[in-house]
């Protein structure tokens, strides 16, 4: 570990130096089993040849030329995703947290541009996860990732996740906008009910304000449909993206519908990076596994059967209690320490990624097969043995 880098992450010290599929494969031989997923990215799994093809490609073609310019993966690009969504525009950037502040400025210029400037406010749901932003920050609101950055960006108003009365008294005439993960992942894995985003949408419509959904870490394909929200038909005005789109190639997006890209109009926001031919290239190769014939069945066919197999193992353990989630994002309530399950099952060879409230995510690539989860299984019933041992 370099003493050259900041010091911001609590870094585990294993270097990988390859990966193929499923596995990681570190510089002291060591093979993972990673249901990790670099935190719900690498969707397709590590060195998928279609993804790095498409990448190898662009890279001999041209890298960067900017927004100044027409981007032919671009523009295929966003006619995909719109083809595939509620929506009828999209906005490349970098990053999750980029397409959140997107999004958010999204909602504040709709309502100046149509004659309510006073509409700036935000509803979030307690424990959301929206990236470090300084807006960001304020709209996950959590106090430990805001301690310390003061002031607070003003105009965020939290809920309880699901709680559709909070939702309506804390409209106010100040509000722009509703922003929620259907799924919360880094907050532990709590889904927003089909009812609540109904519920959220009526209110709304009602109040003309916007309904954004934060899809950065369950969509893609995640849950067994490509976006979450489709599970419970609520569509949303704008939706942001960006994790599993690049399967690991740094992109973000924001979808909206046609009534809030018109304010958007040249000069209202911009990006150097965003939408680049080579994130454009690679996420258009996902999108063609993604899309293809069979995908996203065997997604909810393999996290059904993780589920099952994951939910026989709670009752004679006592390291964790509960298991939630939707498709391939999975999230085992921990009794003890989540921290502690998750070196405990590192050292039988799989790799996991602990969320918030004690919680221990799964989240393995989307390609995983029945003899990987036999292999997970087998390596959480030795973690739990020796925890408990
Ligand atoms: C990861 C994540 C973000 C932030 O994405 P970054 O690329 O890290 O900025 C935002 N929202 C959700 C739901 C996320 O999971």
């Amino acid at each position: 570990m370099s003493s050259a880098l900041v010091q911001n992450y609590a870094r585990i010290d294993v270097t990988f130096e390859r990966g193929e599929g499923a596995y990681l494969y570190a510089e002291d031989g060591r093979r993972f089993l990673d249901f990790a997923s670099g935190i719900g990215v690498t969707s397709l799994g590590h060195a998928h040849a279609g993804v790095t093809g498409a990448l190898k490609d662009q890279a001999d073609k041209v890298w960067h030329v900017s927004n100044l310019y027409n981007i032919d993966p671009q523009a295929r690009l966003a006619e995909r995703l719109v083809a595939n969504s509620f929506a009828d525009r999209a906005f490349f950037c970098n990053s999750g947290a980029e397409a959140v502040e997107a999004a958010l400025k999204m909602a504040r210029i709709h309502h100046s541009s149509t004659g309510h400037p006073e509409r700036y406010r935000v509803i979030t749901a307690v424990n959301a996860f929206h990236g470090r932003t300084l807006a960001t920050i304020a709209a996950g609101g959590q106090a430990k990732h805001l301690d310390g950055f003061g002031p607070k960006v003003e105009g965020f108003d939290q809920i309880a996740l699901n709680d559709l009365d909070a939702a309506k008294k804390a409209i106010q005439p100040e509000t722009a906008a509703i922003l929620i993960e259907p799924l919360q992942g880094e907050g532990g894995i709590h889904i927003a009910d089909s009812d609540f985003l109904a519920g959220l949408r009526a209110l709304a419509d009602d109040a003309g304000i916007l309904l954004i959904y934060d899809e950065i870490q369950c969509g893609m394909g995640r849950t067994g449909k490509l976006w979450a929200h489709e599970w419970s038909g609520v569509a949303p005005d704008i939706m942001t993206l960006a994790k599993a789109l690049g399967n690991g190639f740094p992109i973000g997006a924001v979808l909206c519908t046609e009534a809030v890209a018109a304010t958007l109009v040249p000069g209202k926001h911009g990006t150097t990076f965003g939408g680049n031919p080579l994130a454009m290239s690679v996420a258009n190769a996902v999108l063609d596994e993604m899309l293809a014939d069979g995908f996203l069945s065997h997604v909810k066919r393999m996290g059904a059967l993780l589920r099952q197999r994951l939910e026989s193992l709670i009752g004679n353990k006592r390291v964790f209690s509960e298991v939630r989630g939707s498709g391939l994002m999975i999230g085992l309530q921990c009794t003890d320490s989540n921290l502690e399950l998750m070196t405990a099952l590192r050292e039988q060879g799989l790799l996991s990624v602990v969320a918030d409230g004690n919680a221990l995510r799964l989240l393995p690539p989307l390609i995983i097969d029945e003899t990987q989860i036999d292999e997970a299984c087998a390596a959480l019933e030795r973690a739990c043995a020796a925890i408990e041992s």
